[in-house]
């Protein structure tokens, strides 16, 4: 399903009134730099620029309206190994998994098939239906500093 940020402010209006919220400005202030982020992000990434285009939020706003825009399913939320949490749009996205690198932090994103249907065929077998599934691979990536002597001690204690 593809989404706007006009579907998008919808959404997050009808969650806002159902669960008794305050609609707020600050709160699709918010919703609409989630949506324009193109990586994931963290809470305090998203409230330094918000805070560097001039606006006055404050940082508890965005970690609140983060939370709640993850409750009425328009951002899904990782905690990547003990990692600061991450976000990133839910909807208009393609089902995907990550590769985190451990020195870097950088993430890249797969979308495979065969996890898809072993997934399924997973909860088949256990009568299970699936809402969301998460499948993270830790490592080192092939970036041509500290990470790839990471990968050529072929190691686990990373000093950092
Ligand atoms: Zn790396
Ligand atoms: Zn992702």
């Amino acid at each position: 399903m593809i989404i706007n940020i006009t579907h998008a402010t919808e959404i997050f209006t009808d969650f806002l009134k159902k669960g008794s919220y305050r609609i707020t400005p600050e709160r699709f202030e918010v919703l609409e730099y989630a949506f324009k982020q193109t990586q994931h992000f963290s809470a305090d990434e998203l409230f330094l620029s918000m805070k560097n285009d001039g606006s006055n939020i404050s940082r508890a706003t965005v970690y609140n309206t983060l939370e709640l825009l993850v409750a009425c399913g328009l951002l899904s939320k990782h905690n990547f190994m003990g990692k600061e949490a991450r976000y990133e749009k839910s909807l208009g996205v393609s089902e995907h998994d990550h590769l985190i690198c451990l020195n870097c932090g950088k993430i890249i994103e797969f979308d495979n098939n065969e996890i898809l249907k072993l997934q399924e065929k997973i909860c088949e077998e256990y009568g299970f239906i699936p809402v969301n599934h998460s499948f993270n691979i830790y490592g080192y990536c092939k970036n041509p500093d500290k990470c790839k002597t990471n990968r050529e001690n072929g190691n686990e204690n990373n000093t950092r």
